[in-house]
């Protein structure tokens, strides 16, 4: 799941990007509205987490200006500003959550996660494709009931071709929610990912097939079906 923080308090910015990642997000992190503006437009978020008072205006507005445009990502606001007035702006800006400052990450990574089932079933807690079941919010996959441990790359490229089974994923789809601005994503990368997973699998005698469609994507289904 692809996150982006605009927060432009970086030792914060820090803090929580590191707690995101650790629970298996990919964070994008801007520090003003007008970067939040490229970012959106560039990228397809999962959802934003949005501080309010940023160096070049109020949060408030790039969340109004998001629901204008018909955006529809889920929206987590982060303020120190207290009392029911700020709250109830917010939500009426179309805000879907609320954090006040301080906060514990752990607490922020169990609301995104509340949020990004909302929206619909899709994003239910656990996948499961033939023998292999992915619990999206514990971020651990099993086969035939006993654990496997995959790296947290391994582990997006599953969760996104298991959301989607059955159906082609496109590359680049894949990328985009695996690989944050900072990341390098050399030529390979995403094919080596998926072949180390596949192999893992197959390990495993998980009864799932990764099929490559050359230059197109990847497709993931059930091989017990006929
Ligand atoms: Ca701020």
């Amino acid at each position: 799941m692809r996150v982006l923080l605009v927060e432009d308090n970086l030792r914060l910015s820090t803090l929580v990007r590191r707690g995101l990642e650790n629970d298996g997000f990919t964070v994008d992190g801007v520090g003003t509205i007008s970067d939040a503006e490229v970012a959106i437009r560039t990228a397809p978020y999962d959802v934003v987490i949005l501080d309010l008072g940023l160096p070049d205006g109020d949060g408030l507005d790039l969340l109004r200006d998001m629901r204008a445009g018909g955006s529809h990502i889920p929206v987590l606001v982060l303020t120190a500003r207290d009392g029911v007035n700020d709250r109830v702006k917010g939500l009426n800006a179309g805000a879907d959550d609320y954090l006040l400052k301080p906060f514990a990450v752990e607490e922020l990574t169990a609301r995104l996660r509340a949020l990004l089932r909302r929206p619909d079933g899709a994003l239910g807690l656990s996948l499961t494709v033939g023998n292999v079941v992915f619990d999206t919010s514990a971020r651990e996959v099993r086969v035939d009931n006993q654990l496997i441990k995959i790296s947290k790359k391994e582990m997006g490229v599953l969760e996104q071709l298991m959301r989607r089974a059955g159906r082609v994923v496109p590359k680049d789809t894949l990328e985009s929610k695996l690989y944050g601005f900072d990341d390098e994503v050399s030529a390979n990368s995403l094919e080596a990912n998926v072949s180390r997973l596949r192999k893992r699998l197959a390990s495993v005698n998980a009864s799932v097939n990764i099929h490559t469609l050359r230059g197109v994507g990847y497709l993931l289904s059930d091989s017990d079906e006929a």
